[in-house]
């Protein structure tokens, strides 16, 4: 016997629709690229998803083909995330901060049909338009006035697509398991590959997101998402936050700490999220400043493994609760957030600060487990460490056009498993805690040993800034870990100093054999620590033991 309910699809037009119906006057309030704010509310960014909608229809994009972006987290991308998804065609987010060789190829994998970009990245289209095989169209995401002078063809104006179109639209109906966005993994290895969302998954993991012991969304917040549109979709808030009918923030190109300090308090944010170098430049600028912040409450860090040094001093110093959160690409992208539970409420201050660090408990609609290298699952005590396995409706059961093979294995019981690369422990109560890319362990005579335990420590000296830990060969131990640091500016640290930091907070075997002080260390484009880059430059590095 079924049920009686409506039988309803999940689509994402609903969720601009409902926002619009029933937080019509929530505003969304974006810093542009052409240089000062603009804003209007969900109603208007609705009506102008419609005629969007409509100009992609006129401009013959037809489901599912893709349309690319290459945009900043700004209204003109959040029209387009609804208008292409709601007419049923597939909105591909590409990371204009990959390498040129990346973008076009996945933009001729993805075979798109027209790209969007903000005024920013026009030398970029300019220099790749020719190469884009399967794009008819390009369309400068600004108005007439500031359309860009770089020869690119069949260029389009944005504003003026708007301007010739009516707002007459009835979203389509269809199936939800159509798909809705396509991104790409940053890939160290290989070719990029493609995650291909679909209308029940980004719907699902919108709900998800927006839940309490998440992102924690709620009507009265004002939301401003640091994480980029183009990095797994802002980590779903464009989605969550119509959803919760949140006032949305959304800061352009300008990312650094003055520009994004100054827009949390004009505009009253009251939660965030984004990468923790990110959290670096604007603790930096409001240290030097003497700054407080009047209304944001909490954040969500995640994307690289948030240092305790930073959870306690936005805490503590600054009285903004930190979510640390665990996710993927693959995983729409959210996974775990570490947050309490009612057991924990008399814990003293470092039991509590020790949850936290890890990073939490799944969300429900994503499952977890652990394996050894035979695919054995290993216990939840919190002690063995295995590779992590997780399902789930918003998690990928391949990649797009089949790339790479089934990615999942199978356990006992035949069902799939993505493998995420990640090393971690999970204790009895669901905490997660990672404890490398598997790729990035470091393994000292036989024994693992965490690069980002031995990374948290060296953040949490105050003469560090940023801090790598990598393992270097070993004669003896096969390898060992080097610590490669950044210095906090007006501040002398020595490599003595630092390894002394180091004495009693791990075993002794994990001590690091060396310290690397540098100017600066390399990032991917998605702000993480970009290790394989690291290992690069340092490959003429040897121990004192090997030289
Ligand atoms: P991406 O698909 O580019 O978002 O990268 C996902 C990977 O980032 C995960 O598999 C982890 O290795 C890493 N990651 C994400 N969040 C965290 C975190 N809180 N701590 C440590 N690593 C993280």
């Amino acid at each position: 016997m079924q049920g009686l309910m409506m039988d309803m699809p999940l689509l994402i037009s609903d969720l601009i629709r409902h926002a619009d119906r029933h937080h019509g006057s929530a505003e969304i309030v974006s810093r542009t690229v052409e240089g000062g704010m603009h804003r209007y509310t969900y109603r208007q960014a609705h009506a102008r998803a419609r005629r969007l909608a409509n100009a992609l229809k006129r401009l013959g994009v037809a489901p599912p083909e893709r349309v690319a972006t290459l945009g900043w987290n700004g209204f003109r991308h959040f029209e387009i995330y609804y208008a292409v998804a709601g007419s049923g065609a597939v909105i591909h987010t590409i990371n204009p901060r990959l390498f040129q060789e990346q973008i076009v190829y996945m933009a001729n994998h993805a075979e798109d049909k027209a790209v969007f970009f903000d005024l920013t990245f026009a030398p970029l289209v300019e220099k790749i338009a020719p190469q884009l095989k399967s794009v008819r169209h390009f369309v400068a995401m600004t108005d007439r006035a500031h359309m860009p002078k770089e020869r690119v063809p069949n260029l389009l104006c944005y504003e003026e697509l708007l301007e010739a179109e009516s707002d007459e639209l009835d979203w389509p109906s269809f199936d939800e398991r159509t798909a809705a966005c396509l991104c790409y993994t940053s890939g160290t290895t290989g070719n990029p590959k493609g995650s291909l969302y679909s209308h029940r998954s980004t719907l699902l993991h919108a709900y998800g997101a927006a839940l309490p012991d998440s992102f924690g969304l709620m009507a009265r917040d004002v939301v401003l998402p640091v994480v980029p549109m183009f990095h797994v979709n802002a980590w779903g808030i464009p989605y969550s936050a119509a959803l919760t009918g949140s006032k949305l923030v959304f800061p352009g190109p300008h990312l650094d700490g003055k520009s994004l300090y100054e827009l949390f308090e004009t505009e009253g944010v009251t939660m965030s999220a984004g990468v923790p170098t990110v959290w670096l430049g604007v603790l930096n600028y409001m240290r030097e400043n003497k700054l407080r912040f009047s209304t944001l409450t909490r954040t969500l860090i995640g994307g690289s493994a948030c240092p305790p040094a930073m959870i306690r001093t936005l805490q503590e110093d600054y009285g903004v609760e930190v979510r640390h959160g665990w996710g993927m690409t693959e995983m729409s992208p959210l996974g775990t957030v570490s947050r309490l539970k009612a057991k924990h409420k008399d814990l003293d201050k470092e039991a509590k600060y020790a949850l936290q660090n890890k990073v939490g408990f799944p969300i429900f609609g994503v499952d977890t487990r652990i394996v050894n290298e035979n695919g054995e699952e290993l216990p939840r005590d919190g002690k063995a460490f295995g590779d992590l396995q997780v399902r789930g409706p918003w998690v990928i059961r391949e990649y797009f056009k089949g790339e790479g093979g089934n990615p999942l294995k199978k356990d006992e019981s035949g069902q799939g498993w993505f493998p995420t690369g990640d090393v971690v422990t999970i204790d009895p109560d669901g905490y997660v805690q990672i404890t490398d890319r598997s790729k990035d362990v470091i393994k000292s005579g036989g024994e693992w040993i965490s690069s980002i335990h031995l990374e948290n420590i060296a953040i949490a000296h105050p003469g560090i800034l940023e801090a790598a830990v990598i393992g270097v060969q070993h004669p003896k131990w096969d390898e060992r870990p080097i610590v490669v640091a950044v210095k906090r500016p007006g501040h002398e640290v020595s490599k003595e100093e630092l390894l002394k930091f180091y004495e009693g907070k791990i075993a002794k075997w994990w001590m690091p054999d060396d310290v690397v002080f540098v100017a600066e260390l390399p990032h991917t484009a998605t702000g993480k620590l970009s290790k394989l880059t690291l290992r690069q430059q340092l490959k003429d590095y040897r121990l004192k033991a090997e030289r």
